[in-house]
């Protein structure tokens, strides 16, 4: 059963092409679908700028797709702003990336995990005092962390304190957008760490958006990756960095650090992800794609199941061609 059921979902932004050009539609995001089961997680990987974040804010009904469907819980996700959508948003929440930046400086802690519930008029002041208290626990915190202000904590401090105010309302679906970048890698695995346990025991559904593939290998039951706005391969993690199926993925994945000798040969990209303003013809990767025939120039692929299992979105899936990518 699915919580969260995102369908052929589009966003376009309309924006002029230079300074005196005309209007132009950006599709930021084009023909997504997926789903989330309760308690499990899809991550979400791709370069800067593919729409991630955008698959994200749709998912939390922050932006209302321009086509397609996103339903949570079995409803059709309400429009933003309205009552319908804000008792909705107390279901799901948003994990940023800038633990300070999300915060509010002048507030403590503790001011800042209890402001949820009072929004959502959640308990009385001993009941959400209580909750707090709780909660600075649950994410690893000591009780006089929550009279200090953000300032006075560290990054991993601030992102546990953030997790804290996300989980006030129990909610079942947690979007994590980069929510471990900006942290060191040995803070980022207790982080990560700490995160998974708390889905575990809560049930938790999460949509965890990241550029790092590994930290989304770990936390993953199901991965997309994205390339301008597309899905272009999406299934078990485990398989998927084993054995990636689309060049861009082979690109990504060869890029990992492993210790040891590499079983996929570094796959350098030529060249930029392109505007997505300037989408290019046929499959939107063919100017980068070491492997790209012809026909990449003019058809575009669509989002398939293939032979090895994933969903993959790519003229040369079925070939021996990809092996050799
Ligand atoms: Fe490369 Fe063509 Fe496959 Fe696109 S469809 S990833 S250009 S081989």
């Amino acid at each position: 059963m699915s919580l969260l059921s995102v369908r052929d979902a589009a966003q376009v932004y309309t924006t002029r092409r230079g300074l005196f050009g005309g209007r132009v539609d950006v599709r930021a995001v084009d023909g997504v679908s997926f789903d989330v089961a309760p308690g499990q997680t899809l991550g979400i990987v791709g370069e800067s700028g593919c729409g991630k974040s955008t698959t994200g804010r749709l998912a939390l009904g922050l932006e209302r797709p321009s086509e397609g469907s996103v339903t949570f819980d079995g409803q059709a996700m309400p429009a933003p702003g309205t009552a319908d959508w804000r008792a909705m948003r107390a279901k799901m929440q948003l994990v940023f990336q800038d633990p300070l930046g999300a915060m509010d400086r002048r507030l403590t802690i503790a001011r800042q995990i209890e402001e949820p519930l009072e929004i959502h008029g959640i308990g009385d002041k001993a009941e959400r005092a209580a909750r707090v208290a709780a909660l600075l626990v649950d994410v690893g915190l000591r009780a006089d962390h929550g009279l200090r202000h953000p300032h006075e904590l560290s990054g991993g401090q601030r992102q546990r304190a953030v997790l804290a105010r996300a989980l006030a309302t129990n909610p079942s679906l947690l979007v994590c957008d980069e929510p471990v970048s900006a942290l060191d890698v040995s803070i980022q695995a207790q982080v990560v760490n700490m995160l998974t346990d708390l889905q575990a025991a809560r049930g938790i559904a999460m949509v965890f958006i990241s550029h790092d593939l590994k930290v989304v290998r770990q936390v993953s039951h199901q991965v997309a990756v994205m390339y301008l706005g597309r899905i272009v391969e999406q299934g078990d993690p485990d398989a998927l960095f084993a054995d990636p199926a689309h060049p861009y993925t082979r690109a990504l994945v060869s890029a990992i650090p492993v210790p040891g000798p590499r079983r996929l040969e570094r796959i350098v990209l030529a060249g930029d992800p392109p505007n997505p303003a300037d989408r290019p013809t046929g499959c939107a990767f063919h100017p980068r794609c070491p492997v790209a025939i012809a026909r990449c120039r003019t058809d575009t692929p669509a989002l398939r199941h293939s032979p090895c299992g994933r969903m993959v979105a790519c003229h040369l899936v079925d070939t021996e061609t990809r092996i050799a990518a």
